[in-house]
Parts: structure tokens; C-alpha cells; sequence
């Protein structure tokens, strides 16, 4: 396997030759003429968690769309009643879920995948929204476990993203239904965040529900899921729901770009964890060293002491914490946009910033706004090779900024503050919508621009695969959410992971066959062994 690889535009590159004939049968909607085709779907099982990993735009959302009963599927023909649909699933498992759907006798609730959308669906305080969803009765309950006792009083459009993702996950947790589905959960979460609410969700499936999810982080779908589906296809194009297979053969396999079962080959090369140009921490020439820091804010309610640093030429250095801690506030600060209350950010060095939310008011097209920046990169053979093409950028090229998917608009703000010529590179939250192909081409891209343009990033992230695979050194932040944060120095990666997931309380090991970075189930004999020798993470 070669990685992913740059010269053959990962996710773009994604073709199945030929489609097996029996497919044919399974082909369960089209949107139109040369429009997208879903063929089979997953299944449903009670007390189980489903999990469902594929690329963007392979037909995820529209099988919870169908599957929720929200879009009745065409067969690919002009089918538009569920008996016929009831049918053509004969003998599948999935006949008796759509006649009992027809009925109304299962109740289905999905947690929508984009949550910056509520607020404009939706207004009012958190609580009035909650108690309205509480059909279970379970409302004192669901608000401690997410989290949300100190923020039912605010309302809806002040929310930051992570508490509207755990605000809208809560809201599907309080009703009754048979049937919930949570399309993209993780985003905006922290991975403390995250592992409660795979919690969550794995105590829901063994109350007897039937659960089906789609996640794009890896560590967080594997700790979750019972079982899972591999979607793969011509994202745009078409896509294919896999056999069920167990979690981590499906992970593997989704990896290895190869089905096992199914004898398919849908990706012509393996995703691998080897990093490029391993770099020793602490080598080479410092590019520079930042002084103590304190911010406290106006209103006094936080404050953040950054203990001073030095950062090098040619590294990644990732930054991790919970949320609320002050990373944002710290990368502010190191961009000129905050100023500290104590010490100073007094360098000459230039700074290229992508903020954590990306504003969409831009009026023009892809190709405006990136050339705006710098149009000279766009031709550079270096850039297309190393950045815009494993991006997918060049595809984007014609379309307007405000109508780009988040997926697409984080990969278009990621390219915007890269081209742009600076000393350091401060990227908040790139993970955000991507999914996993995407979010290693990014990693693979920020490496290997700062190593040969031997220049420095610093990168704000929480998913672990991510973490693990972008970063030389990392920053890691601690305190009390909200209240106050300290910055620690950049350290080495065994260190900085080892303290940050002591931190959480949890542990992770190798995938033998990958090598991913798997977390431990809580109290297993792994994680108690690893916690009494207080190696929280294997790097390799
Ligand atoms: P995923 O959730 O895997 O990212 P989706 O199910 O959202 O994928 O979309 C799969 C494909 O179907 C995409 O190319 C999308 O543009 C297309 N699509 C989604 N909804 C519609 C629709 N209502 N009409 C036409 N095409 C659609
Ligand atoms: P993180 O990036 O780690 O999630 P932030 O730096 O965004 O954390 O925020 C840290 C704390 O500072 C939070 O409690 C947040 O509400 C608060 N905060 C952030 N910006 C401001 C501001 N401009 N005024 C007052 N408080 C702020
Ligand atoms: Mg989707």
C-alpha cells in the first residue's frame, strides 16, 4: 500500500470498474436521470448499534432518509407507495421493518446531521426545547448525562456548536420512538464529549432500541458500534451498502480499500498510519519562542495561562484539550485577533488562520475566492500535486462559496488559509464534515507543505486518528471548562497523549493489522493494565 497516496487524488479517485450484476436487483433509489444511485441498504437490528462508514456523498443520509420513512424509495423505476417497496424487500429482514413502518407501528427519530441548522428551524431557551421533546420522562436524567444543567437557560441562537450537537442528541434521547438514528454525532464535540455519548447511545441500543449510526471517527465509531456497514461507490455517483460485518473487520477492511466477503476492490491503495518524513521532536531550527500568556476576559468569568514555548521550523504541532478551555482563545491570541491580558505577542512572523466557524457570505465562486489569495498557487504544479488535487479542490472550482456542503466548504477554507504565504499556520477544528479519506488527505497535505516549505502549523483537532497522524508535538490544554485553562509546553507525542488522556480517564491500543488507534472498552484487563503503567497511547 502506498498511503494515501497524492498523485492519484484519494477520494476522488474512487471507481469500482465494473458493477457486479446482481447489484442491479438491489438498486433501491434513484434521484433521477445521471442523478445519484442508493443500491441495498443496512439493516436494522434491536439492541444492537449499527454503524455506517463511507465517504461524503455515497447515499448515508438518503438510507436514513428512507430508512426514518421520511423519502419512500423509487426502486429505481417510478415506484411511490411502500407496499411495492414492501415487496421488493421479500425475505429480507428489512420486510417486516417497512410493513411495520407502513403501519406506523415503529416510531423512528433522527438526529440530523447538520446541527448549525437548528437555530434557524428553531428559537427559545434550551429547557422549553427539551421539555417539549421529554416523552420519556427521562429529562433530569439525559441533562446530566450530556452535560447541559448549566446552559438550559440560554437560548437556542447563542449556542456554541458542540452544545447544539448535545442539545439536539439529547432531544432525540428524550423521545419515545423504536427507531433512532444519529447521522453525524461527534462533530464539534470534544473526545471526552464523544466517548459520553457513545455511551449513551450503546445503553440506549441495550435498552432494546434499534440504533443506526453515521460517524466519521474512527475511534469513536469502533467504540460504539456493534456492528457495521462499509459504504462505498463514486461519491455523487452512486454508492453500495456492504454486508454487516463485525466493527473492527469492517473498519479494516474500509481501510485496506478491499471487502472481503463481497470480493471488491473500491479503492485502488490502503490507508496507512505511517507517517511521511518522521521528524524527532525537538530537532532542527526554532523557528520561535513564545513568552507566558494570560487572557482573562472582560466579563472575568475565564481565564487561560499559557505557559511559554518554543515551536520549530517544519513541524505540526496539534493542539488538544476539552472544549471550553481556551484553544480557541489561545490561537486568537498567537493570530493577532485577541490581545493577552498579560505578556506579549511581540513577533515579526506572519500568520495564516482558519477559524473554527467558517462564514459562508462570500458572493462569488470557489475559484474567485481562492485566486483573490493567490492565483499563482493554483497553477503551481507543487500546489496541485501536494494540496488542490488530493483536496478535490480543482472540482469545486465553479461553484458558488454560499452553496458548498460543510464538507466541501471546510475543504475550501483549509486550501484558503494554506496558499497563503506565512510563518505559521493556525488551523482550528480542520475535521469538521470531512470524512475519514478526507480528513487523512488534509493531515497528509498540512504535513508535507510545512515540511517542504519549512514552515509551522498548529492544529486544534479531537479526532484521535487525526491527532495521531498530523501531529510532531502537541500543546495540551487542562483546567476546568469554562472556568480557567492552562497551556502546557509543546511536548512529545508519548508524553503530550499519555497526559491528555489520563486527563479523560481512558486508554488506547494498536489495531495489530492497521495499526489505527483503537480506545479500550472501561475496566477492561487492557485499559486497567495500561492505566497501572500509565501508557495511555501506543504510538506505534
Ligand atoms: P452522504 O450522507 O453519504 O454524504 P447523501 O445521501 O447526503 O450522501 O447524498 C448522496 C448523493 O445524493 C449526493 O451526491 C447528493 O448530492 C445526492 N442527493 C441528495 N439528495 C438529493 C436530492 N433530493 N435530489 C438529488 N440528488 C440528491
Ligand atoms: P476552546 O477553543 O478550548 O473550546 P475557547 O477559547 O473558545 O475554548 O473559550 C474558552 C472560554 O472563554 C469559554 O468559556 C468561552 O465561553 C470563553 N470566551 C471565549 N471568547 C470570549 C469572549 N470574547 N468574551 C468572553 N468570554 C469568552
Ligand atoms: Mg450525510
Amino acid at each position: 500500500g502506498c498511503g494515501i497516496c497524492v498523485h492519484k487524488c484519494p477520494f476522488n479517485a474512487i471507481t469500482i470498474v465494473n458493477l457486479p450484476e446482481e447489484l442491479e436487483e438491489g438498486c433501491v433509489h434513484r434521484y433521477g436521470i445521471n442523478a445519484f444511485v442508493l443500491y441495498r441498504l443496512p439493516v436494522v437490528k434491536e439492541g444492537m448499534v449499527v454503524g455506517v462508514l463511507g465517504p461524503n456523498g455515497t447515499g448515508k443520509t438518503t438510507a436514513v432518509k428512507i430508512l426514518s420513512g421520511q423519502l419512500i424509495p423509487n426502486l429505481c423505476g417510478n415506484n411511490d407507495n411502500w407496499d411495492n417497496v414492501i415487496k421488493a424487500f421479500r425475505g429480507n429482514e428489512l420486510q417486516n421493518y417497512f410493513e411495520k413502518l407502513k403501519k406506523g407501528e415503529i416510531r423512528p427519530i433522527v438526529k440530523p446531521q447538520y446541527v448549525d441548522l437548528i437555530p434557524k428551524a428553531v428559537k427559545g431557551k434550551v429547557r422549553d426545547l427539551l421539555k417539549k421533546a421529554d416523552e420519556t420522562g427521562k429529562f433530569d436524567e439525559v441533562v446530566k448525562e450530556l452535560e447541559l444543567e448549566n446552559i438550559l437557560d440560554r437560548e437556542i441562537q447563542q449556542l456554541s456548536g458542540g452544545e447544539l450537537q448535545r442539545v439536539a442528541i439529547a432531544a432525540a434521547l428524550l423521545r419515545n420512538a423504536h427507531f433512532y438514528f444519529f447521522d453525524e454525532p461527534s462533530s464539534y464535540l470534544d473526545i471526552r464529549q464523544r466517548l459520553r455519548i457513545a455511551k449513551t447511545i450503546r445503553r440506549l441500543a441495550e435498552s432494546g432500541k434499534n440504533v443506526l449510526t453515521v460517524e466519521h471517527d474512527l475511534a469513536l465509531l469502533d467504540y460504539m458500534s456493534d456492528i457495521i456497514h462499509v459504504v462505498y461507490g463514486k461519491p455523487g455517483a452512486y454508492g453500495i451498502f456492504s454486508q454487516p460485518k463485525s466493527t473492527r473487520n469492517g473498519i479494516n477492511e474500509f481501510l485496506r480499500g478491499y471487502l472481503r466477503d463481497e470480493n471488491v476492490r473500491f479503492r485502488p491503495f490502503e490507508i496507512t498510519f505511517t507517517k511521511t518524513g518522521e521528524r524527532k521532536a525537538q530537532e532542527g531550527e526554532i523557528l520561535v519562542q513564545y513568552p507566558r500568556l494570560v487572557k482573562e476576559y472582560e466579563n472575568g468569568s475565564f481565564r487561560l495561562e499559557v505557559e511559554g514555548g518554543e515551536l520549530y521550523v517544519g513541524e505540526v504541532v496539534g493542539i488538544v484539550g476539552p472544549n471550553g478551555i481556551g484553544k480557541t482563545t489561545f490561537v486568537k491570541m498567537l493570530a493577532g485577533v485577541e490581545k493577552p491580558t498579560e505578556g506579549e505577542v511581540d513577533w515579526s512572523l506572519t500568520v495564516s488562520y482558519k477559524p473554527q466557524y467558517i462564514k459562508t457570505d462570500y458572493e462569488g465562486t470557489v475559484f474567485d475566492l481562492l485566486s483573490k489569495i493567490d492565483a499563482s498557487k493554483l497553477m503551481s504544479n507543487f500546489y496541485k500535486t501536494e494540496l488542490l488535487n488530493p483536496l478535490g479542490i480543482p472540482d469545486l472550482y465553479d461553484r458558488q462559496v454560499n452553496e458548498l456542503s460543510g464538507g466541501e466548504l471546510q475543504r475550501v477554507a483549509i486550501t484558503a488559509c494554506l496558499i497563503r504565504d506565512a510563518d505559521i499556520y493556525l488551523i482550528d477544528e480542520p475535521s469538521a464534515h470531512l470524512d475519514v479519506e478526507q480528513r487523512l488527505a488534509v493531515s497528509k497535505a498540512i504535513r508535507s507543505l510545512m515540511a517542504k516549505n519549512e514552515k509551522t502549523a498548529l492544529i486544534v483537532e479531537h479526532d484521535v486518528m487525526m491527532v495521531d497522524y498530523l501531529s510532531d508535538r502537541l500543546i495540551v490544554f487542562e483546567g476546568e471548562p469554562g472556568k480557567y485553562g492552562r497551556a502546557l509546553p509543546p511536548m512529545g507525542m508519548r508524553e503530550g497523549m499519555n497526559r491528555f488522556l489520563a486527563n479523560i480517564g481512558i486508554t488506547f491500543r494498536r489495531d495489530p493489522d492497521t495499526g489505527r488507534p483503537r480506545a479500550n472498552k472501561e475496566g477492561s484487563v487492557k485499559d486497567r493494565e495500561q492505566k497501572e503503567r500509565g501508557e495511555y497511547y501506543y504510538l506505534s
